[in-house]
């Protein structure tokens, strides 16, 4: 999608800070961090939220989740315990509508989270 910020950064037309790629996702990290860990991870075909690219393509959520937890571990988060959370739907504070998922750790985190 051409007016999508995330497409926009898969394509390399925005820039951002680069954690790991696979053949099919990017993990970035997050312009405005909430945590001293805060990495987003998109897969590069677009897919407006968690539950569309669920039933698109299971695969290739597989696969974002695998990511999430190698961006974890190579954060050095994957020990003292991390969250992975997919906003959905404006309520939910989703701003961007091309799936992804923020891996946030670092520090204690909140539950329930706000
Ligand atoms: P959400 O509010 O769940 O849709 O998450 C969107 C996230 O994208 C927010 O945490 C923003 O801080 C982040 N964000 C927005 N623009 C950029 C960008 N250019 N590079 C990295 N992260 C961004
Ligand atoms: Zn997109």
């Amino acid at each position: 999608m051409t007016d999508c910020l995330f497409c926009k950064i898969v394509s390399g037309d925005v820039p951002a800070k680069i954690v790991r790629e696979s053949d099919r996702t990017v993990a970035f990290r997050d312009i405005n961090p909430q945590a001293p860990t805060h990495v987003l991870v998109i897969p590069r075909d677009h897919h407006p939220n968690v539950a569309a690219l669920a039933a698109a393509d299971a695969e290739l959520l597989a696969e974002l989740l695998r990511e999430a937890g190698q961006v974890a571990a190579g954060e050095g988060i994957d020990g003292t315990g991390y969250r992975v959370v997919f906003n959905t739907g404006a309520q939910a504070g989703q701003t961007v509508f091309h799936v992804h998922a923020h891996v946030l750790g670092g520090r204690g985190l909140n539950w329930p989270p706000g």
